[in-house]
């Protein structure tokens, strides 16, 4: 028997991924994703979206950017039927809500008919959020109480036209259309011919909901040839109707201070998103391109002895959030109670380490001012003699060696606990080397030394208007000794630190 006809029934979610914001993912399609084998996903699915699947879950891309079927619609429905019933649990991934033009309708029929088990997951849909982000309600009590929401790209396979769109231009109410950008002109035209007013307001609003959204206004009598000459092209959604004019009041996306920037994000998937949700809150276009990976030890037992002998030390210092992390990991394995630690007061070199260790429920004695390895050094050497006193540093493999040299030359005894290696992160699953590749940036951050040694590595081209961010002198010192130039760096050498100095680099920019 093959390994994979498991006993476990398989089963089918075609869930929602939203229209492209990764906040705008509900909880339902995250708990999904979470326990999902496979991952059949669309063109206009954020890819990392698919970062809520377990890592070793297999990701298959299904295609759709209009023309390049990657699979087409036949062998999908087989796939999604195949893999299920393999005993899988198979999350399809669609952009928008998977009812709404989505085919959903089609792959769940397919899935009834074979018998296999399927759910329904429905998504924020680009027709509603689409306009939203461009700060146009579809309904409002003073304008209209009709919504009408079609397609501009109908069936080819159908040859003539059933969508009536004389009819539709001429309804009362707000008109939606997705997949209609290069039909634009006949559609315009046709709504024309059946009376509909020249004047009536569209907007037409590309990659909605992302870093990249674009926004064109116009009248149906003129909004095609503006389309053309703005080189406007999908995916779009249309809004037609007087709701389009409330955009002068509520145009709140973008509006925000970082809207339209491209900023690379470089540190490890697993931390990344803690600087992309404040970049993207400030309206930032966040490509995550990890650079790093954190593994495991080499010598995983040596490090276990120190943890099990924390409780020697009368100091054990971290270095960073990841050694707090790795530290503790092990050490609730080994100890339940959080008291077999022992005396020992703890020093952290900056506030995001302070901040896990204090998750621990565990205060931190000694905090540098400046958050680099000499403040911290100098701070505990000025406090009292540390002559025979037993350090524990809990540190990467690859750390400066500042800390351990200075309090051994001053007569302490420093043993190094490894906690964790940085490794070059090879893996791309969300094609962010690509998009780098193919479109640039505006800015790109690092917030270790480590990041910008493996970027560098990775030989990607630099643009000359490419700016640089440093999380602090560190890091500054290493692009520096790289050759490259720093832009911004921030004030204070943590995430909130990095972001206020990127956000006040534009605001002076004006
Ligand atoms: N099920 C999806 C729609 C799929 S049809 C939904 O509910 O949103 C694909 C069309 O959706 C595209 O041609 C475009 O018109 C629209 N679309 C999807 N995501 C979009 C986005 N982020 N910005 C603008 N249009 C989008």
């Amino acid at each position: 028997m093959s390994e994979q006809h498991t006993e476990k029934p398989g089963i089918c979610y075609l869930v929602g991924a939203g229209p492209g914001d990764p906040g705008l993912l509900t909880l339902r399609a995250k708990q999904c994703l979470e326990m999902a084998d496979v991952v059949v996903y669309d063109y206009l699915c954020n890819a990392e979206i698919l970062n809520h699947a377990p890592e070793s879950a297999e990701r298959i891309y299904a295609g759709k950017k209009a023309a390049d079927h990657a699979i087409a619609q036949d062998q999908l429905n087989d796939l999604l039927v195949n893999l299920s019933g393999q005993g899988k649990t198979v999350v399809r991934l669609k952009g928008g809500d998977p009812f709404v033009f989505g085919r959903g309708g089609e792959e769940a029929q397919e899935l009834h008919n074979a018998g296999v088990p399927f759910e329904i997951v429905p998504g924020i849909s680009s027709s509603i959020a689409g306009p939203a982000y461009a700060g146009i309600p579809v309904t409002h009590r003073d304008h209209c109480s009709q919504l009408t929401i079609f397609t501009g790209h109908e069936n080819p396979a159908k040859g003539k036209s059933v969508i009536d769109y004389a009819k539709i231009g001429s309804a009362a109410g707000t008109k939606v259309m997705l997949m209609g950008v290069g039909q634009l002109e006949n559609v315009s035209a046709k709504m024309l011919e059946g009376g509909a007013d020249p004047g009536m307001p569209v907007a037409l609003v590309r990659w909605a909901t992302t870093g990249s959204q674009q926004t064109l206004i116009g009248k149906l009598g003129d909004i095609s040839s503006r389309a053309q000459r703005a080189g406007f092209s999908a995916p779009a959604v249309a809004v037609f109707g007087g709701v389009v004019d409330l955009r002068e009041e509520l145009n709140w996306f973008e509006g925000r201070p970082l809207f339209g920037k491209k900023v690379v994000v470089t540190r490890t998937r697993s931390q990344a998103g803690a600087l992309s949700v404040r970049l993207r809150n400030l309206g930032a276009d966040v490509n995550e391109l990890p650079t790093i990976r954190i593994e495991q030890p080499e010598d995983i037992k040596g490090f276990g002895r120190l943890v099990q002998d924390a409780h020697k030390y009368a100091w054990i210092i971290f270095t960073s959030p990841n050694g707090v992390d790795a530290f503790f990991d092990l050490f609730f394995k080994l100890y339940n109670d959080v008291r077999s630690i022992g005396g020992a007061r703890i020093a952290a070199i900056g506030p995001g380490t302070a901040n896990k260790i204090k998750e621990k429920h565990l205060a931190v004695d000694l905090l540098p001012d400046e958050y680099v390895a000499e403040s911290l050094l100098k701070q505990i050497l000025e406090e009292e003699s540390i002559q025979n006193e037993m350090f524990l540093l809990v540190r990467p493999n690859d750390a400066r060696d500042v800390i351990a040299r200075g309090l051994s030359e001053a007569g302490a005894i420093v043993d190094e606990a490894i906690a964790y290696r940085t490794v070059a992160e090879i893996g791309d699953p969300t094609g962010a080397v690509a998009r780098f590749e193919a479109d640039g940036a505006d800015v790109i951050t690092f917030t270790s030394s480590s990041t910008v040694e493996h970027f560098l590595d990775m030989e990607l081209p630099l643009s000359e208007n490419l700016l640089i961010a440093s999380i602090g002198p560190v890091t500054s010192g290493a692009l520096r000794s790289a050759g490259l130039e720093v832009d911004i760096e921030a004030i204070e050498s943590n995430i909130p630190g990095l972001v206020a100095a990127i956000e006040q680099y534009f605001a002076e920019l004006g």
